[in-house]
């Protein structure tokens, strides 16, 4: 696995990773509504994050592709 292209430096989130805990940011590559596609800067695992904004739908679908 590696860095995602669309990866950038200037859009990250400031978010605890959810595999390894690292304070970390984490790259913002996608979002949608209220979900955004983020990537670990440290084990580089990409999943997508429920920010909460908008229908405070549980973030069940969150998946990971690694
Ligand atoms: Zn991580």
């Amino acid at each position: 696995m590696m860095l995602d292209p669309q990866a950038d430096p200037g859009r990250r989130a400031w978010l605890p990773c959810r595999y390894c805990s690292d304070n970390t940011p984490l790259y913002l590559l996608a979002s949608d509504v209220n979900m955004v596609w983020v990537q670990c800067g440290a084990c580089l695992r990409r999943w997508w994050h429920d920010t909460g904004v908008g229908h405070g739908r549980r973030p069940d679908h969150l998946f990971d592709v690694a």
